[in-house]
């Protein structure tokens, strides 16, 4: 399992908090990290423990969601209907295990958005997971988790909560 986030998001405070946090993963929970730049608007990333790359919008579209099955079951709505042109996808941060399982369908954070966007947004999806993995993720399974359970509800494994 990786986490990737699809660079630059629009506002570069959303892009430096994103990195931020990403490394802040690395480092204290050892998940993998990489940054995929589709939509360069900010300074050269350097300094960053995971894998930087930079590809074109189009391909990264059609590899990550067309045709995702996972997708459809995790975010409600289809990608298609989410990501209407290439260019949305930049902002966006995803689980990746054997493809896309996850994807973030709001911009930036939970501010503005109104209740219930922080289940929805990048930078309040990483900000849990800097926390602890468990409050969104079985790092096990990749399952998806509300952040109460105890054990994974698809593979039994107890969920810490440091
Ligand atoms: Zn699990």
């Amino acid at each position: 399992m990786k986490l990737r986030y699809y660079a630059d998001a629009e506002i570069e405070e959303w892009h430096d908090r994103m990195i931020q946090s990403l490394e802040k993963i690395n480092t204290d929970h050892g998940i993998p990290v990489e940054i995929v730049r589709i939509d360069v608007r900010f300074d050269p990333i350097t300094d960053f423990s995971g894998e930087v790359h930079h590809q074109a919008a189009a391909t990264v579209y059609e590899r990550d969601f067309i045709g995702n099955g996972h997708l459809t079951a995790n975010i409600d709505r289809t990608p298609t209907s989410e990501f209407q042109r290439d260019i949305d996808v930049a902002g966006h941060v995803a689980v990746v295990d054997n493809g896309v399982k996850w994807v973030s369908t709001l911009q930036g954070d939970a501010y503005g958005h109104g209740p219930g966007a922080e289940d929805q947004t990048p930078i309040d999806f990483l900000l849990d997971v800097a926390e602890s993995p468990s409050n969104r993720i079985c790092v096990d399974c990749v399952e998806l988790l509300d952040g109460d359970e105890k054990f994974c509800p698809i593979c039994g494994s107890e969920l810490s909560q440091n």
